[in-house]
């Protein structure tokens, strides 16, 4: 069995609680440990598939194919490690599996309850990746804030598991912000004895307790918090604004974080921290060579969450060519005929985002054409593929009414259609194609230059496809595609050869790109974008 270091957060929402189980997983890997992150989510939503990325921001996938909350990308990001369905539970799950074993009739007459059914459950789900002899430590994110009436039942599963655990295997960490009050100039402890006094209301004492702030906490004060709020005084730990995530280990590893877990779990011989490549990471990233600016066109621009592992994706593109790439956010439904070369022009390279639906998609078109004509570097991603292949229709094999059939069911041209597993689906929650699939790479093409192998393992999140039967028109003019599934011969990747860098893949290679692994699709546009 694992050990198990249970986060929550108080206060309020966006403290950081993702980055924190992150950079203290990286911390603890960093030493020799294996570790993986999951986080619990309140919601009911079995996922956040079926939410809008103004709700949740960005749907993150795994290799399996589960659809999870965006904070698993930052897991993966930071540890180079694979995350998987067991990774992302939600209230909704939860109550799903009850609900079916008291259909099968499994609770033989008993009435069925928050305690202890739904937290026996919750125990279980937690426990689980633990038993799998993969792990020596298993962080658990609870996602809201303590308090909120929907994570009780996940606190009190964190509070029963403290009977069940050995002492030595059993961790809380409770992170809160401690805020400055400018008119006092006064940093304020009290939200945070507050929110642990709520937090041990419900029975569970937290080891460490982690204060989010914009000045150094000093000693006086962590004496203080340690003092109201029943921990030892080196459990007190500074966590001051960074100016990236990425140098949030790093500030914590100065407050001796990892050390202090360490030492509570009883190891004693673990080797020093190893962090040397994420330290040449760090400083290409804050010392760029050059700069870059590339257009970023989609229609959840507003929303920085919505489209995050794409621009992390991008940072860490950059930081390889030791290249500050700025993302220049723009809007699909504001570009036209009329004014996409003085909204596009200045750009160094174009990136057309993943979405669904017809809202932008007429600026998404102009946009990829203007791209083309002009012979700016470009990169298309799911739906910015599809736009691709639309726009090539409309413009070069001048097929009338070309479009996806997502978009308007009874085209005449569907270059774009449902894919055939997809015709007969009725319900909208985790059933697109999802997940890892193969790729072969034809030689002598971009990708295959790019990626330099001829089969790749690639995410999915869609429905709909390259319409097969248009291909040959397709190559005959121009437009190729580079990347086949093996399997299906769904096409994967477009390209046009004559063009300086113009690629579209049908799978996210966003979701793959790590801080030490940049993903080699973004890594070679950046590159494009700077010649
Ligand atoms: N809406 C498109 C499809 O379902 C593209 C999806 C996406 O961009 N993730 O095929």
């Amino acid at each position: 069995m694992a050990k198990f270091i249970f986060v929550t957060g108080g206060v309020t929402s966006s403290l950081g609680k993702g980055i924190l189980a992150a950079s203290l997983a990286k911390l603890l890997q960093a030493r020799g440990l294996r570790v993986t992150i999951q986080k619990f989510d309140p919601y009911i939503n079995i996922d956040p598939g079926t939410m809008n990325p103004y709700e949740h921001g960005e749907c993150y996938v795994t290799e399996d194919g589960a659809e999870t909350d965006l904070d698993l990308g930052h897991y993966e990001r930071f540890l180079g490690v694979y995350t998987s369905q067991a990774n992302n539970v939600t209230t909704g799950k939860i109550y799903q599996e009850v609900i079916n074993r008291e259909r099968r009739g499994d609770y033989l007459g008993k009435t069925v309850q928050v305690i202890p059914h739904i937290t026996d459950e919750i125990k279980r789900r937690m426990l689980l990746l633990g038993t799998s002899g993969q792990y020596d430590i298993i962080l658990t994110e609870i996602g809201g804030t303590v308090g909120d009436i929907e994570s009780l039942p996940f606190i009190e599963a964190i509070r029963q598991l403290k009977w069940k655990l050995p002492k030595e295997d059993y961790l809380v960490i409770h992170l809160t912000l401690v805020p400055y009050l400018a008119s006092a100039k006064e940093l304020k402890t009290k939200p945070t004895q507050h929110s642990v006094k709520e937090l041990q209301s419900y029975g569970v004492n937290p080891h460490i307790i982690v204060c989010r702030t914009e000045h150094p906490l000093g000693n006086d004060r962590k004496i203080k918090i340690a003092e109201f709020c029943n921990v030892d005084y080196d459990s007190v730990i500074e966590a001051l604004d960074a100016e990236t995530i990425y140098d949030v280990p790093l500030y914590l590893k100065k407050e001796k974080l990892d050390q202090i877990v360490l030492n509570k779990f009883g190891y004693n011989d673990t080797p020093d921290t190893d962090l040397v490549q994420w330290n040449n990471f760090l400083q290409r990233l804050k010392f760029p060579k050059k700069e870059i600016t590339i257009g970023l066109i989609g229609k959840y621009i507003e929303l920085k969450d919505a489209y995050i592992s794409i621009y992390e994706s991008f940072i860490h593109a950059g930081a390889q060519n030791e290249c500050k790439v700025n993302v220049e956010r723009i809007h699909s439904e504001e570009i036209n005929k009329n004014n996409v070369k003085s909204k596009l022009s200045h750009l160094d390279g174009i990136f057309v985002a993943p979405g669904f639906g017809q809202r932008g998609i007429d600026g998404k078109i102009v946009t990829i054409q203007y791209a083309r004509e002009n012979n700016i570097p470009f990169f298309g991603v799911c739906l910015g593929m599809q736009m691709a292949v639309i726009e090539f229709a409309k413009n070069i094999l001048q097929l009338e009414d070309a479009n996806s059939t997502e978009m308007k069911q009874n085209c005449k041209n569907p270059v774009i259609d449902m894919m055939q597993e997809q015709k007969t689906i009725v319900n909208m929650g985790g059933t697109m194609r999802l997940g890892a699939y193969n790729c072969h790479l034809y030689e002598n093409t971009l990708a295959h230059k790019i990626y330099g192998e001829t089969t790749i393992t690639e995410r999915h999140r869609h429905r709909y496809e390259f319409n097969s039967k248009y291909l040959q028109q397709y190559t005959d003019n121009g437009m190729i595609a580079s990347g086949i599934n093996p399997d299906s011969n769904l096409v994967e990747i477009v390209e046009i050869p004559s063009h300086k860098f113009f690629i579209g893949v049908q799978f996210h290679p966003e979701l793959k790109s790590t801080i030490l692994k940049p993903h080699p699709l973004f890594s070679e546009f950046v590159k494009a974008c700077l010649s």
